[in-house]
């Protein structure tokens, strides 16, 4: 824990409890931090990994206003943390976990510590595909995150699995390292922005395989060849293709971080937090915002606005008798 809990104390409000714990922080809890403890209250932030959430994963980023140039992902969450910290948020950073949670009660529990409101800040995960030799090569060959192991693979032969944003951005990416980038998607037009796929098309080093699906990864002590298939074969190992290269990059969509919420917030059918247009979700002083909520648009930019606005509905409730 940095920073030094709150002492002050009412009959609703024990020693020791906040007004706001933002739950993770990536871009969403730290712009929810900085509104929060800007606007007087006491706030923290449980994070049980490294602050800045996905974002801190990417090499640059294009379209978050107010840098023409561009920035890295890791210097925009590191501004972001240094600006919630500057208006006072503490940070409770590297648990394994959270633990114990009541979010039903007035004083919401969470692990250890109480407070009057909480903000669901807790995001996204990337899925996994789900086919043999993906998580006995993990970290070998195996990978979620380009932009963590892209340098391993260079001058090496990788391939990205997967059409969305995600896939085409990191495989862009991959192509100023690696001698090789084989995309390999499910359909025969990406999902993602016209204008990425763009970019990636007129790199030398790409090779597309499309409406083909991965079903395994092969290697012993680290990747060595994937097996691909069309999708309407893939029960049928006639049809199998086999690429023999480095790295696999898995990006196929992501899950919302919401286990520990299960039956304690309105969940859509894919497990995403359900909230009204001011972040509230049903659970009176609960919030959420983000990539964590039911929503269209899974950017930065989207993630802080909801920060902003949970935290500022949090401080308009909590001012209310
Ligand atoms: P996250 O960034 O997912 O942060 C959630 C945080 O909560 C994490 O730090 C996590 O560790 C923590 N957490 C989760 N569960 C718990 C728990 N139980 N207890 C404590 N902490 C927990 N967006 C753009 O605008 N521009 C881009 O160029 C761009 N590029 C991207 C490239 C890639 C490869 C990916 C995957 C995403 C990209 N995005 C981009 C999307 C952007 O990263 C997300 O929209 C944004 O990070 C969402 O922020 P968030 O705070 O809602 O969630
Ligand atoms: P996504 O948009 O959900 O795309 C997932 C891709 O993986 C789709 O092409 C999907 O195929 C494919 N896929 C899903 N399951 C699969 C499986 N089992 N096997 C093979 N392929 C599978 O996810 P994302 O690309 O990670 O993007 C997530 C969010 O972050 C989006 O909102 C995105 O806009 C945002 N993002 C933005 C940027 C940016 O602004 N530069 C960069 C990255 C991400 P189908 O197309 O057939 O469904």
């Amino acid at each position: 824990m940095t920073g030094s809990p709150p002492g002050g104390a009412s009959a609703e409000e024990p020693p020791g409890a906040y007004d706001i714990l933002v739950i993770g922080a990536g871009p969403a809890g730290l712009a929810a931090a900085l509104y929060a403890a800007r606007g007087g209250l006491r706030t923290v932030v449980v994070e049980r990994g490294p602050v800045g959430g996905q974002i801190a994963n990417v090499d640059r980023v294009d379209n978050y206003p107010g840098f023409p140039e561009g920035v890295s992902g890791s210097d925009l969450a590191e501004r972001m943390e240094e600006q919630a910290r500057r208006f006072g948020a503490v940070f409770s950073v590297g648990d394994a976990g959270i633990g114990a949670i009541d979010l039903a009660s007035p004083v919401k529990t969470v692990g250890g510590m109480r407070a009057r409101a909480v903000i669901l800040a807790t995001g996204a995960r990337p899925k996994g595909l789900g086919v043999p030799g993906e998580e006995k090569l993990r970290g070998r060959g195996v990978s979620y995150c380009a932009t963590c192991d892209g340098a391993f693979f260079r001058d090496r032969r990788v391939a990205v699995v997967g059409g969305g944003d995600s896939a085409v951005t990191e495989a862009l990416f991959l192509t100023r390292l690696a001698s090789k980038v084989t995309v390999v998607h499910r359909r025969d037009r990406f999902r993602a922005a016209p204008f990425l796929v763009d970019r990636l098309l007129s790199a030398g080093n790409v090779e597309l395989k499309m409406n083909r699906v991965v079903v395994a990864i092969q290697g012993e002590e680290k990747v060595e060849s994937l097996v691909l298939r069309h999708p309407r074969d893939s029960a049928r190992e006639s049809h199998e293709e086999r690429i023999d290269l480095d790295g696999v990059f898995i990006y196929v969509g992501l899950s919302p971080e919401t286990a520990f919420v299960k039956g304690k917030v309105d969940l859509d059918r894919d497990g995403y937090v359900l909230t009204d247009e001011v972040m509230r979700t049903r659970v009176p002083r609960v919030y959420a915002a983000g990539d964590v909520r039911a929503k269209e648009l899974r950017q930065v930019v989207t993630a802080v606005a909801e920060g902003a606005l949970a935290a500022t509905t949090a401080e308009k409730d909590l001012s209310e008798k």
